[in-house]
């Protein structure tokens, strides 16, 4: 940052760059002049603004810790919205003749209130539902009531998944099955049968089109799930000769989630649009075409084909599809389908924030040159080493620098294991050694390239800082497969953050850990963040969690589900808290794993009980205790101040 270097007066607006805000909020989040991070629930361009800050403090006023999960419900309304006024756009400049039928995965986020607000916001546009389980069925049945929106099941059905759909039917609903395995057809013909309903058949294609990314395994012709084009046919054969081609009506793939290229996404719908105009002229009533999901998040705000990222915006996503399927069915003379996306990333992702405070922070003591001490000729070789070392390096000998201080580092630490130096001598080495390696890396930022060997030198001198959160619970993606999110502090914005960190969780786990961050160009080992100040909290947002996090987290070391607030911003830029949900308290979390908190308690009682007989603790202290674990029962399973 040549602003620090030239003591320029850092502004929000270095900030803004510096965290990329601008590049990955889509318009719903920015910094405000005085520092703040606010949110912008109406998008891009709009006027009313509310500080996260500001949420913190009506939060802490109402008694709630951190962790917060902050879900902000006028994000979900926006995407859902922007959503359909893209493929509306897109078809009426293409004069794309079908309709545009989104449904949510319920898989993404399947939490009642998000799928709830999603259905009744969504009813506006028939925007319907995935669901890939009975369970998620069940859920959608009851929060579903368009009779015009889709529902949508995919994944593994046995007789019981079959039958609560063809009861739907019954019902009106538009339950599709989706033929996932060739097996299936055959039970979902049967029950039809027996319960006298006629099935809305769908199939999916396993495609030979594939996408690169993190998650998109379940495309091409390997993926576990799907038909292959003769399976298709099979599917085809069988209906025909029940007479039965009329329920055939739609095609389904899925490319994998996160797709960040979309010529990937172009050369799907190419190929699913072929077998499709196939699927016509075998005589299969058809109309509706679905896309599944795999529309992707611009978690890094570099537009890009980097897995984190995507090099297209959401107006090129719906005119391409569009596009690629009028090319091919306009040729073929076949009536435009309804298209189908099952959007679940890019619809829920920006929409909830995770809240947290640090507790704490540590940074490597290395000291000054100043304070290394006078060395004489007793002093042992390996130390003498290191001094010289220090005296010899500049610019033209930093990675030769840097072998040399680990090599005499270690030899240090050999010499101190055979007795050779004595605990005080070793301190010696190693404070040279830290101060050899602090100057190499002042002086590699003053190379245009620095070596690639040096570059673990940033994160080994970066500070730790301690974060109230627990990345199993409330990040599962960072740690297990290096998702990249967004994390900035969401206040000070306006002072210059002067210290290089990671962030470490508070499990006893060194995988609880955060040390990859977003960067313009790929990702960077440190995060800049602001020294703590005495007697204030200073707080970190992660961003765009709102897709895949919530339910994949685990219980690690027994930290439990975050409390979750949902705010609603008014026209006028009011907030209310309008859902409040208490994480896990210690007792709920106990539950889970089968401890019973009651026998827990007349446990500890018995504990305390035989303290008194042994006259360790009075019968008054035995209360004090008693009341202080009841306390502990109820109380939440993360850091309380
Ligand atoms: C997971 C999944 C989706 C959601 O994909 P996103 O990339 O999150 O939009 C859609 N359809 C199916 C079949 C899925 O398995």
């Amino acid at each position: 940052m040549a602003k620090s270097v030239t003591l320029q007066r850092w502004s929000v607006e270095d900030s803004a760059e510096l965290y990329g805000i601008r590049n990955w909020s889509a318009g719903y989040f920015d910094i405000a002049p005085e520092g703040d991070v606010v949110i912008r629930p109406f998008g891009p361009n709009t006027p009313v603004t509310v500080s996260i800050p500001d949420i913190i403090k009506g939060l802490r006023e109402r008694g709630l810790d951190m962790p917060v999960l902050l879900r902000i419900e006028n994000i979900l309304d926006s995407q859902l919205s922007l959503l359909h006024d893209s493929f509306r756009k897109a078809r009426e400049s293409l004069g794309y003749k079908g309709e545009y039928r989104g449904v949510f995965p319920i898989k993404v986020n399947q939490q009642q209130q998000v799928v709830e607000a999603i259905a009744r916001y969504g009813q506006k546009y028939h925007h319907g539902l995935e669901v890939g389980s009975k369970p998620e069925l069940l859920a959608g049945i009851s929060l579903l009531r368009d009779p015009e929106a889709c529902l949508i099941c995919n994944g593994y059905k046995d007789e019981e998944f079959i039958d609560l759909g063809l009861h739907a039917v019954r019902m009106g609903y538009k339950c599709f099955f989706v033929i996932e395995m060739p097996s299936e057809l055959e039970l979902i013909l049967e029950r039809s049968k027996t319960l006298g309903v006629r099935p809305l058949i769908g199939v999916r294609a396993k495609l030979s089109s594939k996408a690169g990314g993190h998650w998109t395994d379940s495309g091409g012709e390997r993926s576990t799930f799907g038909l292959t084009a003769a399976q298709i046919v099979d599917v085809v054969d069988t209906l025909k000769n029940l007479d039965m081609l009329d329920c055939f009506k739609l095609l389904h793939y899925h490319l994998g989630s996160q797709v960040p290229n979309i010529r990937d996404i172009r050369a799907a719908v190419m190929e699913a649009s072929r077998i499709y105009a196939g699927l016509v002229a075998e005589g299969a009533a058809m109309g509706y075409l679905d896309l599944g999901g795999g529309l992707a998040v611009d978690y890094d705000g570099s537009r890009t084909n980097y897995v984190s990222s995507r090099n297209y915006n959401l107006d090129e996503y719906c005119s391409d599809v569009l596009e690629a399927v009028m090319t091919i069915l306009d040729e073929c003379g076949i009536d435009h389908p309804h298209i189908v996306t099952e959007s679940g990333r890019a619809t829920v992702a920006y929409y909830s924030v995770l809240l947290f405070n640090i507790l704490d922070t540590s940074s490597i003591e290395y000291g000054e040159a100043s304070d290394i001490p006078e060395l004489d000729h007793e002093t042992a070789e390996p130390i003498l080493n290191l001094r010289d070392t220090l005296k010899n390096l500049t610019l033209r000998n930093l990675q030769e620098s840097y072998n040399d201080a680990l090599y005499y580092r270690d030899e240090v630490r050999q010499q101190f294991l055979h007795g050779k130096l004595s605990l005080r001598e070793r301190t010696v080495g190693e404070r040279i050694f830290w101060v050899i390696i602090k100057k190499i890396a002042q002086e590699k930022t003053k190379l245009p390239q620095p070596p690639k060997d040096l570059s673990a030198i940033d994160t080994v001198l970066a500070d730790i800082y301690y974060g109230n959160f627990s990345v199993f619970q409330s990040l599962p993606d960072s740690w297990a497969i290096g998702q990249l999110f967004p994390v900035l502090p969401v206040h000070r914005l306006a002072e210059s953050p002067t210290r290089r960190a990671i962030l470490s969780d508070i499990t006893c786990d060194s995988d609880g850990r955060i040390d990859r961050f977003i960067a313009p160009a790929g990702f960077k080992d440190t995060l800049e963040l602001h020294p703590l100040k005495d007697g204030e909290e200073y707080y970190l947002g992660v961003f765009l969690v709102g897709a895949y996090q919530e339910t994949l987290g685990d219980l690690h070391n027994l930290l439990g589900d975050t409390n979750v607030v949902s705010v609603r911003i008014e026209e006028n830029g009011a907030f209310e808290f309008v859902r409040e949900i208490r994480g896990d308290s210690v007792a709920d979390i106990l539950a889970y794993v089968e401890y019973e908190p009651r026998r827990i308690l007349e446990d500890l009682r018995q504990v305390a009980e035989n303290a008194v007989r042994e006259k360790r603790i009075s019968p008054a202290d035995r209360f004090r205790i008693m009341l202080a674990f009841e306390d502990g029962l109820r109380g939440y399973t993360y850091y309380e101040r």
